[in-house]
């Protein structure tokens, strides 16, 4: 359980936030804690299965004491708690965001339904930080979600299918060529960010890295059956190669 002052919606005290534990020997794509690295410290599951990630950081592996906080930021939605743990997010991959020398930092938007009934994005807030703790460019407009241009209908059936499964659109080539970093609050399946990151990539960019506050165990499993799906969608050649590069580029 947490504490009062946790409940109560006031800044979580520290007991309350769960531990960070970055020192332990990771995948160094997937961040994974859990399988056997190869020389170029890349699990097996990294190896066998493509993604379009260059790499995914997270802060907190999805156990009972982050699904606390988690619940908590999805049902009681608080800015200050999540610049809270924003703050604890960007600090602790500071460095590394710094050396990787993205061109930008990209917010996952959300859906206006579920803008609408928390009144903030939390990946705003969460990339916000980021970005001003490692002085890099963030855009928030230029990843849109594309079921407002669906249900504005003048699209053919086809065109509508097409963007329905993609979920994400972009309508500017300033992303081409660009290193970015995708900023999501919290990574379940994974369908979502492989999905935003396809579009990026199929939008021209060099390569997509993630970083999120959580990210579940059983996301793996789910690596098999979405991120094939997906990579297959995009027939592209181009696409494809630069997904090979950023695959195989450690
Ligand atoms: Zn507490
Ligand atoms: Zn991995």
């Amino acid at each position: 359980m947490l504490c009062e002052q946790a409940r109560s919606q006031t800044p979580i005290c520290p007991s309350c936030i769960p531990k960070v534990d970055l020192g332990i020997t990771r995948c160094s794509k997937c961040f994974s804690t859990t399988s056997t690295l190869n020389s170029y410290s890349v699990c097996e599951l990294c190896n066998k299965v493509p993604t379009p990630f260059e790499k995914i950081r997270y802060l907190w592996e999805y156990d009972l004491d982050a699904v606390k906080i988690i619940r908590i930021m999805k049902y009681k939605p608080s800015a200050s708690i999540c610049r809270q743990v924003a703050r604890i997010l960007a600090e602790s991959f500071a460095k590394e965001i710094v050396d990787d020398q993205y061109d930008f930092i990209l917010p996952m938007p959300c859906t206006n339904s579920s803008l609408n009934k928390r009144g903030f994005n939390q990946s705003i807030i969460l990339a916000k930080e980021i970005s001003n703790r490692t002085k890099t460019q963030i855009k928030r407009t230029l990843l849109k979600t594309s079921s407002r241009r669906v249900a504005q209908a003048s699209l053919a059936q086809k065109e509508r299918i097409r963007n329905v499964r993609s979920a994400f659109y972009v309508n500017t080539d300033r992303l081409m060529n660009k290193k970015l970093l995708l900023v999501d609050d919290v990574v379940t399946t994974g369908a979502t960010a492989t999905s935003a990151a396809m579009c990026l990539m199929q939008a021209g960019a060099a390569s997509v890295s993630l970083i999120t506050l959580s990210r579940a165990q059983s996301w793996g499993g789910f690596r098999w059956s979405i991120e094939k799906k997906l990579v297959s969608v995009y027939k592209d050649r181009n696409t494809h190669r630069r997904l090979n590069e950023s695959s195989h580029k450690i």
